[in-house]
């Protein structure tokens, strides 16, 4: 019997990086452990948690492996206006997310259709709409109770 596993182990992040063809490198299978422990990690903290995995890593290296992850679709990032661009491996599923004004905390929200554009513009201009990219603004719990 295979107990599923939410969070996924080294090994299938090797697996995972294999399949894309990307090398299984260091800075790499720290990089998505980061994303996994952190979604919604913006560069800056991922560079600390990488270090903090694998000590002295430079904030080049980090950002050419989040481009190499990017581009083979295995972290999608978000870019909240104000806010640091922010990674995550949860990808493909049309979620959307909720941002903080105040802070910047981010948390993702389910799509209620579930596929794109999950939302019919009253004018589409003659173009075919294939995504609605939704971001919830407002004040988190946090941020409220600073008040
Ligand atoms: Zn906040
Ligand atoms: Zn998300
Ligand atoms: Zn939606």
């Amino acid at each position: 019997m295979v107990i599923e596993q939410d969070v996924p182990s080294t090994q299938d992040d090797e697996a995972l990086l294999r399949s894309v063809g990307l090398r299984v490198t260091a800075p790499r299978l720290a990089t998505l452990a980061a994303l996994t422990a952190r979604p919604h990690a913006s560069a800056d903290q991922l560079v600390a948690d990488v270090r903090a995995r694998l000590g002295s890593v430079s904030v080049q290296a980090v950002y050419d492996v989040l481009h190499a992850l990017n581009s083979r679709g295995l972290v999608q990032h978000i870019e909240p206006a104000g806010h640091p661009a922010r990674y995550e491996r949860r990808h493909g599923d049309n979620h959307h997310h909720v941002v903080c004004r105040t802070c910047g905390a981010v948390g993702d929200v389910d799509c209620a259709t579930g596929h794109a554009p999950c939302l019919i513009p009253s004018n589409d201009h003659g173009f075919t709409i294939d995504t609605a990219e939704v971001l919830y603004w407002g004040t988190c719990p946090s941020c409220r109770t600073a008040d």
